[in-house]
C-alpha cells in the first residue's frame, strides 16, 4: 500500500524545530503532519520520530532520527513487517567536527584557558602539558560513517589513524585496522581513542578497567557512541587515578548526566550535553535523508539504512 501521509511525531522537537523539520519536507507529495501521543497511526502513514512508541508498529514505515537506534525493539517491527529505518550517513562531518575539536582543545589546552579565563588570569601552563595533535596516533573504535568522519579530519591533522571495526576490513586512510578480538592492541599506543560504535549487546561496557588499563597514561578517551559503551564508575576511577589523562564526552549511562556526577569536575574531562548531531542545519540534514527514503518506499525499492 503506498503512503498517503507522512506523520512526525512531537518527540522530534526535542533534536530540531520541529516546524522547521515540517517546512523542509514541504516538496513530499503527501500532507506532512505533526502527531502527538493521541493519535494513531496505519498502513498508509509513516512515521518519522526521535523517540520510538509502541502504536508506530501499525505503520506502514518508521524512521527513526537517529543513527542510535537502541531504544527500538527491531524484533516487533521484525515481527509486525512494518519497515524500520535509522539516520546513519549523515553525521560524518557534525560529529567529525566535534571529536576534532576535543582533540584539538585537550591538546592545545583551551578548556584550561577558558577556565582562567572566566577568573580574568592570565596564566601559564606547565611546559610539559601542550602538545600538537600532528604526529600523534587516534584510535578510531568503529569505522561507520562517523569513524570515517573523524578518521578524515584526524589525518587532516597531521595525526596516524588506527582503527576497529566488526569486520576488520581496510578503510581508506586508516593505517591498521584490527577486528573487536585485537582491541587492546588496536588501542594501546594511541594518544587519543574514540568511541564511534553503536550500543549493541557487544559493545556495552566494551570500555572498562582493562582497556583503561591497556591504554597509555597520556591518553585521552572521546566517547562520542553511547554511554553504555563506557563502563563510567571504571572511567570515573581511571581518571582519578591517572590511568588515562582525560576524556572528551558527548553521551552518558544517564543523560541528562546528573549534577552530582563526579565527571563534572575534572579540569582534563570535557562535557558536552549529547549535541554531537547538533547545528542549525540538522533538520535539513534530515529531511533530505527521510525524502530519500519515502521515495524508495513508494517505488518499492529497498530503504536504504533498514535496520528490520
Ligand atoms: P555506522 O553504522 O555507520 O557505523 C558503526 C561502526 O561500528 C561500523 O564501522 C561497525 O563495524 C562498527 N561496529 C559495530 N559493532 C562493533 C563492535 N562490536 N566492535 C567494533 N566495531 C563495531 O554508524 P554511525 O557511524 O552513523 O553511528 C555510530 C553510533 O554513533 C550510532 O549508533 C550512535 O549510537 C552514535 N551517534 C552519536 C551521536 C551524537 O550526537 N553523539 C550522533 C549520531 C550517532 P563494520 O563497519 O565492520 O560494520
Amino acid at each position: 500500500e503506498p503512503l498517503d501521509r507522512l506523520c512526525v511525531h512531537e518527540s522530534t522537537d526535542e533534536k530540531v524545530p520541529i516546524g522547521a523539520f515540517v517546512d523542509a519536507l514541504s516538496d513530499l507529495p503527501v500532507p506532512v503532519e505533526v502527531v502527538g501521543d493521541d493519535d494513531a497511526v496505519g498502513e498508509g502513514d509513516a512515521v518519522a520520530t526521535y523517540r520510538p512508541r509502541d502504536w508506530f508498529v501499525d505503520a506502514g514505515w518508521v524512521h527513526c532520527l537517529r543513527a542510535g537506534y537502541d531504544e527500538f525493539d527491531t524484533d516487533r517491527y521484525a515481527a509486525a513487517g512494518t519497515p524500520l529505518t535509522n539516520s546513519t550517513g549523515i553525521h560524518d562531518t557534525t560529529v567529525g567536527e566535534l571529536v576534532a575539536g576535543y582533540m584539538l582543545t585537550l591538546a592545545r589546552r583551551l578548556h584550561v584557558y577558558r577556565d582562567h579565563q572566566n577568573r580574568r588570569e592570565w596564566y601559564d601552563p606547565p611546559y610539559e602539558q601542550p602538545f600538537t595533535v600532528d604526529g600523534e596516533m587516534v584510535c578510531v573504535v568503529g569505522l561507520g560513517t562517523i569513524g570515517r568522519g573523524v578518521a578524515d579530519r584526524a589525518r587532516g591533522l597531521g595525526m596516524d589513524v588506527v582503527g576497529v571495526r566488526r569486520s576488520g576490513a581496510p578503510v581508506d586512510g586508516v593505517s591498521t585496522v584490527y577486528s573487536p578480538a585485537e582491541l587492546h592492541a588496536a588501542i594501546d599506543d594511541a594518544r587519543f581513542v574514540v568511541l564511534a560504535v553503536p550500543q549493541t549487546p557487544e559493545t556495552e561496557g566494551m570500555f572498562s578497567r582493562p582497556e583503561f588499563e591497556e591504554m597509555r597514561d597520556d591518553a585521552y578517551l572521546v566517547n562520542v557512541a553511547r554511554g553504555p559503551v563506557v563502563d563510567e564508575a571504571a572511567l570515573v576511577d581511571a581518571l582519578e587515578a591517572g590511568t588515562i589523562a582525560g576524556a572528551g564526552l558527548d553521551v552518558f549511562e544517564t543523560e541528562p548526566l546528573p549534577e552530582d556526577s563526579p565527571l563534572w569536575g575534572f579540569e582534563e574531562v570535557l562535557v558536552s550535553p549529547h549535541e554531537g548531531s547538533t547545528t542549525n542545519q540538522y533538520h535539513s540534514d534530515l529531511a533530505v535523508l527521510v525524502e530519500e527514503i519515502f521515495h524508495q518506499y513508494q517505488s518499492d525499492a529497498s530503504l536504504r539504512n533498514r535496520v528490520a
